[in-house]
Order: C-alpha cells, then sequence, then structure tokens
C-alpha cells in the first residue's frame, strides 16, 4: 500500500503573504497540490472560478454544508469559506502533498480531524506593517479592511496554538523555513 500524503495548514492574519508563500511553493514544487476553496465572497478583479476559488452564493454554500461536503468551513469577514472534503482526501489518499490555506477557525476544526497534520501560522512583524500590506494590496475596501485588521488582532493571539509561528519579515527567509517544516528540504 502507498503511503498517505501529508497536510499542511498554512494560517494567518489577511494580508500576511500566505498568498505569496503558497504561490512560490507551488511554483517549486509539482508534487504539493493546493486545495481551491469555496466561498461565497464576490470574486476580486483578475479572480477566476474554479481556480482561485468556487465562487458560490450562501444558497449553493449551505447545501455543501448540508451534505457534509466540507473538511472545515467558517465565516469570515462576512463571507463563508470552506474546504471541499472529497479532492482533499483523495489527494491523501494517493500519497500526495495537500496545502490548505485558510484562516483560524478552519484551521482549529482540521486539527481535530487531521492531529497528524502541520499547522503553520504565518505572522506579520507587527500590526501597522500589516495594515500597510493590506492597504498596499489596493483589493479591500476601507470597511473590509477595517474589519480584517480587527479578525487579525484576534487571530494573532491564537498563534501559540500551532506547531510553528513564522514571522514574515522578509519573505526569502519566512519561505524557506516554511519549506523546512513542510519536509521539501533538509
Ligand atoms: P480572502 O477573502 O482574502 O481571499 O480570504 C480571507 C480569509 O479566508 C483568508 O485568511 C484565507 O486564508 C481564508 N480562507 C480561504 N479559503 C478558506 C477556506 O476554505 N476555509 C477557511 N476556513 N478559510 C479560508
Amino acid at each position: 500500500m502507498s503511503s498517505l500524503g501529508k497536510l499542511t495548514v498554512l494560517t494567518g492574519p489577511s494580508g500576511v503573504g500566505k498568498g505569496t508563500i503558497v504561490k512560490r511553493i507551488l511554483e517549486k514544487y509539482s508534487d504539493v497540490w493546493l486545495s481551491i476553496s469555496a466561498t461565497t465572497r464576490k470574486p476580486r478583479q483578475g479572480e477566476i472560478d474554479q481556480k482561485h476559488y468556487f465562487f458560490l452564493d450562501v444558497k449553493e454554500f449551505k447545501k455543501v454544508i448540508d451534505r457534509g461536503g466540507f473538511l472545515e468551513w467558517a465565516v469570515f469577514a462576512n463571507n463563508f469559506y470552506g474546504t471541499p472534503k472529497d479532492l482533499v482526501e483523495e489527494k491523501i489518499n494517493k500519497g500526495i502533498n495537500v496545502l490548505l490555506e485558510i484562516e483560524l477557525e478552519g484551521a482549529r476544526q482540521v486539527r481535530k480531524s487531521f492531529p497528524q497534520g502541520l499547522q503553520i501560522f504565518l505572522a506579520p512583524p507587527n500590526l501597522s506593517e500589516l495594515e500597510k500590506r493590506i492597504r498596499g494590496r489596493g483589493t479591500d475596501s476601507e470597511e473590509s479592511i477595517i474589519q480584517r485588521l480587527d479578525i487579525a488582532k484576534k487571530e494573532l493571539i491564537a498563534k501559540k496554538e500551532f506547531d510553528a509561528v513564522i514571522i514574515n519579515e522578509d519573505i526569502d527567509n519566512a519561505f524557506y523555513k516554511i519549506e523546512r517544516l513542510m519536509g521539501l528540504i533538509l
């Protein structure tokens, strides 16, 4: 029997740089599979359905909840987000390493169902740097920025629950540490 794939969860406040790290991992390691989440959030400019997210309306999302189709799901900044269960299980059973880029509540749920998974928290050097990054991204409304910063403060308190906390002061250094944690390099 082939061995199971490893599950890695990458969590951290919105704007901290999770997306950049994930992009780098996928570019460098073709054998890591990123789960595509479902969300009820409206697509941002340039986001493509089924590539960046499965964009669902609330009714569709709730149907998936009801049939137990999510490995985890959570409400973040007034929108639903969830990880489709079937594909993740299929990849793991095939021995493929799976990466989830999700928020705190979802990470907590996955910790219960996959206690053997690796849970990494990516933290900003400080809150003002995080605010600068979210604003610099230019993708969120003022209301959304304030909401995301407010959530970030709460999420940062929970970082001690994680197997590892990586401070994203320098992206190359953070990436290197995550590669090592995931066992991608020695
Ligand atoms: P964004 O709206 O910026 O794309 O994502 C907002 C937050 O939702 C981010 O922290 C992101 O990691 C998280 N997120 C994305 N997909 C999922 C998911 O499937 N489940 C959970 N719990 N969080 C998710």
